[in-house]
């Protein structure tokens, strides 16, 4: 009686949430939990699991909260030139569906990362204009926030796999920016980060 009703109860949590529970001792360490969808980039996912301590914590993060669902994809052209997007859906209930679009050849390695960091700010729901007014949050002409927790995410990765040069880009105050616009329940963060890719020296 007691695993019939187990199995009834994970069922319904099933139908509640609509997405099975993440979470098995392999998750996060060598494979996605189930609301990281990580389509055409799902290979360089995995490389960041393997040689990322900072890609495994954030995953761990969103294993943990299965309100929440995160789908990759790669595209010519990013809206505003930029060189990834993150369009954040929030529902009522608060569940959180995040589109992370990569600009076709930009460095994905660092790029995932860094909007994944925004995926966590919003499951945060930090108040971007409160970052701004501390300096850790800034505006573009367009009128959207980059945040230097989601550059440093970014670099600390490529740190992680190698690429010190990206320390660099820590002090560059141009270094990126996102682009955001609020359309009813619909934020669209986008990013650009060029400079990160030929550091000044
Ligand atoms: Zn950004």
């Amino acid at each position: 009686m007691r695993r019939r009703f187990a199995v009834v109860s994970v069922s319904w949590l099933i139908a509640v949430f609509g997405w099975p529970l993440p979470g098995s001792a392999s998750t996060c360490e060598t494979q996605l939990p189930s609301n990281i969808r990580g389509g055409i980039v799902a290979r360089e996912l995995l490389v960041l699991l393997a040689q990322s301590d900072t890609f495994r914590q954030q995953c761990r993060r969103i294993a943990a909260a299965p309100w929440v669902s995160v789908d990759f994809a790669i595209a010519q052209h990013v809206e505003g030139l930029n060189r990834a997007q993150t369009l954040i859906e929030r529902f009522e209930a608060g569940a959180i569906r995040a589109h992370v679009t990569l600009a076709f050849g930009e460095d994905y390695l660092e790029l995932i990362p860094h909007e994944v960091e925004h995926v966590l700010e919003q499951m945060e729901r930090v108040a971007l204009a409160d970052e701004a007014r501390t300096g850790r949050a800034w505006l573009d002409r367009s009128g959207g926030y980059e945040t230097r927790r989601a550059i440093t995410a970014g670099i600390r990765v490529r740190q992680e796999l190698g690429a010190d040069d990206y320390a660099r880009c820590l002090r560059s105050s141009d270094a990126g920016w996102i682009w955001s616009e609020m359309r009813v329940n619909v934020a669209i963060i986008s990013c650009t980060t060029r400079g990160t890719r030929s550091p000044a020296r």
